[in-house]
């Protein structure tokens, strides 16, 4: 089932649902309110929202397990968070300047994610799972810290909007701020920490992935396609199938994704030459003489065969030119399976009885020899077809039976952890309205000012602050989608 159709049944579950809910409830149907009392759910508008008691003993008994740990563990917490507002109110306000003042297609180094809209339909898999598991971690962090400063634990639960699942924990409030103004803000600050912590983890088992399965599959040598459209324009026995090994396209080495798309990109700004043997374009040549194409190209050849191009020489040696000709009509396939060398980038040199030619295309396309492990695949196309179509994995199997699914799965899911991870916690730490940061604020301003300032202006400073912030995200989310959706 493509992402399209999963979608469109999500949907209609939660049309289903939302449909017997209404109905149930207005006929006041006794078994299935005592089944939601029973269970905890609560079925909304295209969300779902789940809670329950069960776990509270559990995360009292865990909490009060090592008392002495925890206390260490939080207060380094609370003091990490500490110095990690500030460099947060940097990055973020790096990124709204970077929004405003960029081009679109730059890199903007906070950004909001939508999926959909900047996030691949297909991987919001990655980003659901990712989402749920950061935001336990981030709960987690808070239910272990109340526990140990004796805040009452009232209840944990998950709240799925749509797709988007997180999780949360209630305390109760009172208690969390009756105590110790320190230890209210250990318990706000320990959800950020957590977040922090799992940014570290996932970025060290993402450089430790490589190592981690060398065993079974080659890293940086080349790239498998994993992945690849029947509608591709490159797709077949001729061209790339899944599985195929790639190390190079033209000139260009390939080993590693990154790479991958370096070299697509390479070929799409100059136009591959290759090295022809002289005696080959002797026997093939068909040139007819030099004209101008419709959009003002030369052509040599006279458009009877489709499967001759116009190729024009490249030399830097004088002595080439008086033995060959300027421009030769040759089969642009076969003269180029026969020809291993590129030679592309001055000065154009080749092997001893070969010589350089490059052929003339009569729009944009581009000529690609990709080099595999058991064949070369010749494709005349646009490279963004190629690298939209196919889907490429930096592990190379080493054993027949295995494919680069496993590592590239935990690679791409230690990312999601990573990123996600890291996001969380800024958007928590920072000063927005209804975020562990409004809270973070509200008592550093109250432990810094109050004595000096009283309790009024420090609530206004707060309000000031957050509402400030609070806007500025929303202006940086908004110019954000107005910029990939409408520029
Ligand atoms: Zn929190």
């Amino acid at each position: 089932m493509d992402i399209t159709t999963s979608l469109i049944v999500i949907l209609v579950l939660y049309g289903v649902l939302l449909f017997f809910d209404n109905f149930f409830k207005t006929c006041a149907h006794y078994p299935y309110i005592k089944f939601l009392e029973g269970t905890g759910f609560e079925i909304k508008f295209f969300s779902i929202k789940w809670r329950t008691k069960a776990f509270n003993r559990l995360l009292i008994r865990w909490g009060n397990s090592n008392l002495r740990f925890f206390d260490w563990w939080f207060t380094a917490g609370l003091y990490c968070t500490l110095w990690f507002l500030p460099i947060a109110i940097i990055l973020m306000l790096y990124s709204v300047f970077q929004n405003f003042l960029t081009t679109r297609d730059q890199q903007i180094l906070i950004e909001p994610v939508v999926p959909g809209v900047n996030l691949p339909a297909s991987e919001l898999g990655y980003y659901s799972c990712s989402l749920i598991v950061c935001s336990i971690i981030h709960e987690l962090g808070h239910a272990l810290a109340a526990v140990l400063d004796d805040v009452n634990l009232l209840e944990v639960g998950a709240h799925v909007f749509f797709v988007l699942p997180v999780a949360y924990v209630n305390l109760a409030t009172d208690k969390l701020f009756a105590v110790e103004r320190k230890k209210t803000l250990r318990i706000i600050c320990a959800g950020i920490w957590h977040n922090l912590v799992l940014s570290l983890i996932a970025v060290i088992i993402y450089l430790l992935l490589p190592s981690m399965f060398s065993i079974f599959f080659s890293v940086n040598k080349g790239v498998t396609v994993s992945q690849i459209g029947k509608n591709s324009p490159i797709f077949g026995h001729k061209g790339l199938v899944t599985g195929d090994v790639i190390y190079r396209i033209n000139d260009c080495k390939v080993f590693d994704e990154d790479s991958w798309y370096g070299c697509l990109s390479r070929v799409k700004k100059q136009q591959a030459a290759f090295c022809i043997n002289h005696d080959l374009i002797r026997s093939l040549d068909e040139s007819v003489p030099l004209k101008h194409s419709d959009n003002g190209k030369l052509d040599c050849c006279d458009g009877a065969k489709s499967e001759n191009f116009c190729f024009e020489h490249l030399s830097s040696n004088d002595d080439d030119v008086l033995e060959l000709p300027n421009h030769a009509c040759l089969p642009a396939r076969k003269v180029i399976e026969e020809s291993p060398n590129i030679c592309t980038s001055s000065p154009h040199s080749c092997p001893i009885n070969r010589f350089c030619f490059r052929p003339i295309l009569n729009n944009t396309a581009s000529i690609m020899t990709i080099t595999c492990r058991n064949k070369l695949v010749i494709y005349l196309g646009y490279p963004e077809d190629v690298s939209r179509s196919t889907e490429i994995s930096s592990y190379i199997p080493k054993l027949f039976f295995t494919s680069p699914f496993l590592p590239d799965l935990v690679t791409k899911f230690t990312m999601y952890l990573a990123f996600i991870s890291f996001g969380l916690a800024i958007v928590n730490v920072l000063p927005f309205v209804f975020m562990d940061g409004q809270y973070i604020s509200e008592i550093i301003v109250d432990i810094l000012l109050k004595k000096r300032i009283g309790n009024k202006k420090c609530k206004l400073i707060v309000g000031v602050v957050t509402t400030l912030f609070t806007l500025m995200l929303l202006l940086h989310c908004l110019y954000f989608f107005y910029n990939k959706i409408f520029v």
